[in-house]
């Protein structure tokens, strides 16, 4: 377990130095907030970016953790393509597929979780299982059981997965759950928070409501 989020500091560093050499250069802000997903990742063409993770992340199981944060990391690595599943995909190229799987396991998406009406998905636990190599699966192995963690079927997920959020010229592009959402560019060190509420996702920047959108929960 994490003692604090600078620990969390530490961890991201360390996953960017080892897997993530093209980012090693920018400037990188790791921080945990009140979110309505696990975690938030914004970045802007300039090239710093800045991860948020949900609170509670910090007493998760330390594999689970590298999982996101190599998840947020993978998003504007892999940009234009934003999907959820390539950003997945990205995540294991990179031999840190076992760490996602425990990610998966930890938040319950043992299946695939197929979002925007079946044309992307979170890949699950069982999916990128099979995506790993020999190595990689035993490694899985040993880490499910060394931090105590049965791969489970699903059960209704508490939060979203994550949020990417690229500030480009003139606006941010929202990627949630696979819906992109346009903004009009909100001060470039605006807080951008969710709500979910009767069937509309509001997106609020500052406190000011920036975008609506409906929202049926997959
Ligand atoms: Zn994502």
């Amino acid at each position: 377990m994490l003692e604090q989020s600078n620990d969390l500091k530490r961890l991201g560093r360390r996953l960017l130095t080892h897997a993530y050499p093209e980012f090693t250069e920018r400037g990188i802000v790791i921080e945990t907030g009140k979110l309505r997903s696990y975690g938030q990742v914004r970045w802007r063409d300039t090239g710093e970016f800045q991860i948020i993770c949900h609170q509670d992340i910090i007493r998760w199981p330390e594999p689970a953790i590298i999982g996101l944060l190599a998840h947020e990391i993978s998003h504007p690595a892999i940009e234009p393509n934003s999907s959820e599943e390539a950003t997945d995909r990205d995540v294991i190229g990179r031999g840190l597929g076992y760490y996602l799987a425990v990610e998966r396991a930890y938040v319950n998406k043992y299946d695939d979780h197929r979002i925007r009406g079946g044309r992307d998905r979170y890949l699950g636990f069982q999916s990128i299982r099979k995506l790993l190599n020999f190595h990689e699966r035993s490694t899985l192995e040993n880490l499910l059981e060394d931090f105590n963690i049965l791969p489970r079927e699903s059960t209704r997920p508490r939060l979203l997965h994550d949020t990417a959020i690229h500030d480009g010229l003139g606006q941010s592009i929202l990627m949630i759950e696979g819906q992109a959402i346009q903004i009009e560019r909100p001060q470039p060190d605006s807080e951008i928070k969710l709500l979910i509420r009767d069937e509309f996702l509001h997106v609020y920047a500052d406190e000011e409501i920036v975008a609506q959108v409906p929202w049926h929960e997959e």
